[in-house]
């Protein structure tokens, strides 16, 4: 089939990723087209909880560190990009700045809420410690047998729901060109450069530049050497959305414990979330997932018995090996990656669409960017040339010696 379009700045994916990166790209005053398979907004980012927490999501080790800081970051700039979005899209969006509480039920959970405290103390991230009273005079629907919680009262969340609607309203408004209902099936090369992508049905689209943002199925998009691909794996959620038919007031705060959350909406809606599964690209909700989710919430929120269930959905996170973003060109010149978010792929949607819109258009690069970047390189999985050799030749003469 003949090339029917070009474009400046193509886009593979509408979730959350693609369309904020669209929309600040298209800001720019590039010409964008977004090209998703279904209809926008219908994969992973719609099952997401929405929760914008940094600080409870924090981890030991480097790599903690340096989620940290692209969290911290992103999380600062979710209240100007809320209401930019807003004004942009005429969607209302409620950012909740209502701070998140971390519980513990029992001594185990206690000394490692602890640990955490520590942890976060040696960040200099805000953390408070709560006796139990404490935390049941914030939040009295915490059940009597809470041994310890932490108040963190800079992690927020926002509907991602709103979000994506907002998002795709203001892509349309700015005059990205959008194409619903659009499965690319492989980048087109011309040598070490990307020159445009075949669709599904064999059309060809040309493109200077090429934006993967097709969460957990980035990896399963053909025509790349393997020496340029970014690993991504399914990481399942089952996620409850539940109805409190007596309204608001059950919790105000999120609530975070071993195993899961409990988020209100605000308006007596609550996500309650959500299972860490490895299995693939599988789909199917089952009961043990549902029957955990409910278990460790009812220990800690007795009420969530009577909430009625709205709900059940499953999605995939799009996991790199670290499970930290991979944001940046990769080896191929003209193609950058915008995938991997992993947990925190709402949290990061801000940082990620100024980053990507520093690369296309260097006029509006952010003074941190380098750095930032430099944690999130797309090349940081592709071993160095000739490290496949080296090790091959290295097992060899290890297995000689043994013989
Ligand atoms: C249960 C659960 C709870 C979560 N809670 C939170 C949370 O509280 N806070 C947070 O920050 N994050 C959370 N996340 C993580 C977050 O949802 C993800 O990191 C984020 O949605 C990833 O966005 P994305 O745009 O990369 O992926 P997606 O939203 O999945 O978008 C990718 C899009 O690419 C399209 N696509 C795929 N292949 C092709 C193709 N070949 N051609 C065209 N289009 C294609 C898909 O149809 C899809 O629409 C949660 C995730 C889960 C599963």
């Amino acid at each position: 089939m003949p090339e029917t379009g070009h474009a400046e700045v193509l886009i593979v994916g509408g979730g959350i990723i693609g369309l904020a990166v669209a929309w600040r790209v298209r800001r720019r005053g590039m010409v964008v087209t977004l090209l998703e398979r279904g209809a926008t907004g219908q994969g992973t980012s719609r099952v997401a909880a929405g929760m914008l927490a940094p600080v409870a999501e924090v981890e030991f080790g480097q790599a903690g560190r340096r989620a940290l800081e692209l969290g911290l970051r992103s999380s600062a700039m979710w209240p100007a990009f809320a209401a930019e979005l807003q004004e942009a899209s005429d969607v209302e969006l409620e950012l909740r700045q209502t701070g998140t509480l971390l519980l513990a039920r029992d001594a185990d959970e206690a000394r490692e809420l602890e640990r955490q405290l520590c942890l976060r103390g040696s960040l200099g991230l805000r953390v408070e410690r709560l006796r139990p009273s404490e935390a049941r005079e914030r939040e009295p629907a915490l059940a009597p047998t809470l041994r310890l919680a932490l108040e963190a009262p800079d992690d927020h969340s926002i509907d991602p729901r709103p979000v994506l609607a907002a998002l795709r309203e203001a892509c349309e408004r700015a005059g990205v060109k959008l194409r619903e209902h659009t499965a690319v099936a492989r980048v087109e090369l011309d040598g070490d450069r990307v020159c445009g992508v075949a669709l599904e049905d064999g059309e060809r689209i040309a493109a200077e530049q090429i934006v993967l943002a097709a969460g957990p199925w980035s990896e399963l998009i053909a025509g790349l050497p393997s020496g340029a691909r970014v690993p991504v794996r399914p990481v399942k959620g089952q996620i409850l959305r539940l109805r409190d038919p007596a309204g608001p007031g059950l919790l105000r705060r999120t609530v975070r414990f071993e195993g899961g959350y409990l988020l209100p909406r605000g308006d007596g809606r609550y996500v309650l979330g959500a299972s860490m599964e490895e299995r693939g690209f599988e789909l199917a909700p089952t009961a043990g997932g549902v029957h955990e989710l409910l278990r460790d919430a009812h220990e800690l929120v007795p009420g969530v018995r009577d909430l009625q269930i709205e709900e059940l959905a499953v999605g995939l996170r799009p996991g790199t090996p670290d499970n930290a973003p991979a944001i940046g060109h990769g080896a191929l010149d003209g193609l950058l990656w915008a995938t991997g978010h992993h947990r925190n792929g709402i949290l990061l949607a801000p940082l990620t669409a100024e980053l990507l819109t520093g690369l296309l258009d260097p006029s509006a690069v952010a003074p941190d960017a380098q750095e930032l970047l430099g944690t999130c390189a797309p090349g940081r999985f592709t071993p160095p040339p000739g490290a496949a050799e080296a090790a091959e030749e290295s097992s060899l003469a290890s297995a000689g010696g043994l013989l």
